[in-house]
């Protein structure tokens, strides 16, 4: 009988979401099933590591790998999947660029785990314990996996195949993928795939005019007009720079686009490109005859509305962009 091609999905510095993505196949997943060998998914099944170690190497033909690169264990993993693999696909926003996880990178590990487990108000810990290294326990010794000094995309350590961008990426383009897997039909190496090459604002239905925009204004503050663009109201919607392909479910929904598919087709830098285009529909008023202290001044006052520039602008790309964290170091 001939066999199928193997499938695993393997996941590094992430929330579990993207495994949620794929289960959210629903009914499809039984097609997955009848075409591919599902072999290898850590939270799903209970394939080990030495199992993926004894296959030859190329035996599983994609392998879609979620999460950042956090820990030298998810190194080791990154490097043992790209070995076992045909194609590796760095599978959602953690692998693509960073995301979440690599926001860490505007601080200092000693800093970070001090902040997690001795500065935090949910935290019972009177002997100031920060978990490290190897602890013994009756059952055997546990040893925690050291944590890189930078959190990595997952391309910054292996050679990467496809990019799926989403924080998750949508069920929809999943199947997508695995179809034009399925059809020898992937596009050149290096595509970003299971998405589209314009902007979320081109799938987004609300109506858009002249956008000019006097001070931003968080989400709890108001509810917004269902039809009008969340931008033009104020809310910091990053759909003017995110790649499309995600159907825009949060400007539906009534919330803003927080930009999880990354930077649309042909920009370099998701973050740069919303800072730009922000630029340009920032009004501080008529400016003629103003020094340029008081310029100065209105443009502060304007970008003081803005709360968070780094977990708005990357949220998803920090490892991947421009920045790459270095803040701090
Ligand atoms: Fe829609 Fe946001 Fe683009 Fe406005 S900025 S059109 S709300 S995606």
């Amino acid at each position: 009988m001939k066999q199928k091609p193997k499938l695993a999905v393997y996941w590094a510095a992430s929330c579990g979401g993207c495994e949620i993505a794929v289960v959210n196949l629903h009914e499809k997943l039984l097609d997955v099933d009848a075409a591919m060998d599902f072999m290898f998914c850590p939270c799903l099944m209970d394939t080990k590591k030495k199992d993926i170690e004894s296959l030859p190497d190329r035996a599983i033909a994609i392998t879609l790998f979620n999460g950042a690169l956090r820990t030298e264990e998810n190194i080791e993993m990154a490097h043992l999947m790209r070995k076992k693999s045909q194609l590796l696909v760095a599978f959602g926003s953690c692998a693509k660029g960073g995301c979440i996880p690599a926001l860490a990178n505007f601080t200092k590990n000693n800093e970070l785990l001090h902040s997690i487990y001795i500065d935090n108000h949910s935290v019972d810990n009177p002997a100031g314990i920060i978990p490290s290294g190897t602890t013994a326990f009756p059952e055997g010794d546990m040893q925690l996996t050291p944590l890189l000094e930078r959190v990595k995309h997952l391309a910054q350590e292996v050679e990467v195949d496809y990019y799926i961008p989403g924080c998750p990426p949508e069920p929809h383009q999943i199947w997508n993928v695995i179809e034009t897997f399925l059809a020898g039909e992937l596009p050149s190496k290096g595509s970003t795939i299971g998405c589209g090459t314009l902007t979320v604002c081109d799938d987004c239905d609300r109506t858009k005019e002249e956008k000019r925009i006097t001070a931003f204004r968080r989400n709890y503050e108001f509810y917004p007009e269902p039809e009008v663009c969340l931008l033009e109201q104020g809310l910091l919607c990053m759909g003017i720079a995110t790649r499309n392909g995600c159907g825009a479910p949060c400007t539906k929904a009534n919330m803003p686009c927080t930009g999880c598919y990354g930077a649309p087709e042909g920009v370099g830098d998701q973050g740069a490109k919303m800072v730009a285009a922000l630029g340009s529909v920032m009004d501080i008023g008529d400016t003629a005859g103003l020094s340029e202290e008081v310029i100065s001044e209105r443009v502060n006052a304007f970008l003081t509305t803005i709360p968070d520039y780094s977990g708005l602008f990357y949220k998803y790309t920090l490892a991947s962009s421009i920045l790459g964290g270095r803040v701090g170091r």
